[in-house]
């Protein structure tokens, strides 16, 4: 027999507590005075959320006096993305972007500043022109406890911290709530909402090497697509041209931005070869390939567990502008790699970042699930396509944060029209999570199924695929969502049972894998960051539509969307 798991209710509840969360909350406390009843939840503390490590800069045109405009940041937007970036929503990403770079100032933020005072801002790949609006390298730190801080004037809002989300609930075609492990308690609960937002963020866990916190597992994105909602685009996954050797944390752009430069064995850089204009200021799909290139072409440095690396050159920045523009930079290279950067260039290469794909929404981030919107990195609206240019995401999350959470306000204070909560859904959701899940004693162990599975997409869905490659990595995914169906949870206690939440989220990373290797088989060209050696060319006519996977537990299926052109033709790129 099932037990009906205990239930709680608000108007809308969100979950993530990162920027796009956040920012969806305080706009939905701002339009509803308080009145309206959020819960929020997060797996992690709110502060731990992956958004605190975003370090370079938020993108938004402030100034216009030195030539910039929104027409520019949306046409290197379109371009970055290899031209597949609907191009209504990048449009409307500029224009609103400088919105929320004054709303985080007026909040609080203390932006670095330049002489005369303004919001200083610095250069980054494939920006025409200076937009990082940035606090030294802790942005993402700072934006997100100004929010947290912003939080604190509304009432209504619960906060339900370290509360993991397993499924999305519906009935009707409408969005009913979540389902949830009070990890503390190891307690099953049911959520009721008459709006929900996803904004999980991203999977780059997808991945070994990985700039990525541990909890960015994708949850939210294989939580919707088993609930109903395709994934789009998710064969478009970033490298990062600089992750630190041996850990792949990253160092960030703006330390490009403040005059780095890449150096091969040679002492060369090496970027003159590549992206003539740009040099190391080029998209980071073109910057991660070129030093791949260089490194497979034996001008790299011998690095631990086959890591070869290539350099970051910072010594002739200075110690006044390390220390005062990038002391998380320099802190973290004497930390995790003994070099101090003021005296020896940085080892680096490329990984594994950030997820272009996702959940697929309109404009407006409403998923097509009656009374559910989805914001941040764990959607595809989409504005970065195929390859995302560097502080458009952490703008993206407030900009659309804003978007959704005015949706969902709006959705309540019409009344809310919700269906009723389908109770024997909750209830097999318990079932299959305690009884078939934790309650299995014997069969395959968790641990190296995960290892496999990270080990397998560095070496086989990275940088440069092909058809093969790709193959055999959707054969092995099978394997191991096989072995998976046999999983042992070895931890059979409730409090903190973090075996078994890494199982849910070895489970959701699994289907993710699945998805992103589909499409990366399916779409035969190259753009933006997936370079298929066995089809090198772009080819706009066959390929210029987003890819959407749909879940079907015997096999997923396929379909394709339009990219919306607005004013932008696709061109060749050329930096
Ligand atoms: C190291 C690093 C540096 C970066 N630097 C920059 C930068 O300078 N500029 C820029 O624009 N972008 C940057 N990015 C990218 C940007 O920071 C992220 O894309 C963005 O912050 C994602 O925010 P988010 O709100 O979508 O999700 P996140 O901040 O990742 O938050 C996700 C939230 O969802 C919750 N969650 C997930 N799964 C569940 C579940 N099952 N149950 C309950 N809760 C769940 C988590 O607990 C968390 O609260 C950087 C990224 C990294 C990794």
């Amino acid at each position: 027999m099932v037990t009906v798991p205990e239930t709680i209710s608000h108007d809308v509840v969100v979950i993530g507590s990162g920027l796009a969360g956040l920012r969806a909350v305080t706009e939905i406390s701002r339009l509803g005075k308080g009145k309206i009843d959020v819960g929020l939840v997060s797996k992690v503390q709110l502060s731990r959320s992956h958004s605190v490590c975003a370090q370079g800069g938020t993108a938004a045109v402030l100034q216009t006096d030195n030539g910039d405009s929104f027409d520019l940041h949306a046409w290197d937007t379109v371009k970055g993305a290899d031209f597949l970036a609907d191009q209504d929503a990048v449009e409307r990403f500029v224009k609103l972007a400088p919105q929320e770079i004054l709303l985080l100032e007026h909040w609080g933020l203390p932006w670095a500043r330049t002489e005369d005072g303004r919001v200083n801002q610095r250069p980054f790949g494939g920006h025409s022109y200076p937009r990082a609006c940035f606090a030294a390298d802790k942005t993402g730190f700072f934006e997100m406890a100004v929010m947290f801080d912003t939080l604190q004037r509304y009432e209504g809002i619960t906060q339900y911290d370290e509360w993991f989300v397993t499924s999305i609930q519906r009935n009707n075609g409408f969005f009913t709530g979540v389902t949830a492990i009070e990890m503390k308690t190891g307690d099953f609960k049911v959520i009721n909402a008459k709006a929900g937002i996803l904004a999980t963020g991203g999977a780059g866990r997808l991945y070994d090497f990985t700039t990525n916190s541990h909890s960015c597992t994708g949850d939210g994105m294989a939580i919707a697509y088993r609930g109903g909602v395709p994934l789009k685009d998710m064969e478009f996954v970033q490298f990062h041209p600089t992750g630190l050797v041996p850990s792949g944390i990253l160092i960030s752009e703006g330390a490009r931005g403040e005059g780095g430069h890449l150096l091969n064995r040679d002492g060369e850089r090496f970027m003159e070869k590549y992206a003539p204009e740009k040099m190391e200021l080029a998209p980071r799909d073109i910057t991660s390939r070129s030093v791949i290139r260089e490194i497979q072409d034996g001008r790299g440095f011998e690095g631990p567990r086959g890591l070869h690396y290539v350099q970051l050159d910072l010594t002739h920045l200075g110690a006044d502008t390390i220390n005062v523009r990038l002391p998380l930079i320099r802190e973290v290279c004497i930390k995790f790699a003994g070099v101090d950067p003021i005296e020896d260039p940085i080892p680096i290469r490329p990984t594994a970042h950030y997820t272009m794909g996702g959940i697929h929404t309109d404009i407006d981030g409403f998923t097509g699930l009656k009374g559910l919107w989805a914001a941040g990195e764990t959607t595809s609206i989409s504005i970065h396509g195929a390859n995302r240019l560097g502080t458009n995401s952490t703008a993206e999350c407030l900009v659309w944060g804003r978007i959704v959470g005015e949706h969902a306000a709006q959705h309540i204070m019409r009344g809310g029209v919700a269906s009723k909560p389908d109770r024997e859904g909750a209830a097999s959701e318990e079932k299959r999570i305690y009884d078939t899940i934790l309650g299995r004693e014997t069969g395959e162990d968790l641990y190296p199924i995960g290892n496999e599975l990270r080990a397998l997409m560095d070496s086989k869905v990275g940088i440069f695929r092909t058809g093969k490659d790709i193959g055999d990595a959707a054969e092995r995914i099978g394997e191991l969502k096989e072995r998976f169906s046999r999983v042992v949870v070895e931890d059979k206690s409730r409090t903190y049972n973090t075996d078994l939440t890494g199982a849910l989220e070895l489970e959701n990373l699994l289907d993710i894998a699945q998805v992103t290797v589909l499409a990366a088989n399916r779409r035969r060209e190259s753009r933006g960051s997936h370079s298929r050696l066995d089809y090198p060319k772009r080819d706009d006519e066959k390929w210029l539509k987003h890819i959407l996977v749909h879940y079907d537990p015997k096999k997923p299926k396929m379909s394709y969307s339009k990219v919306v052109i607005t004013r932008w033709k696709p061109e060749e790129r050329r930096y």
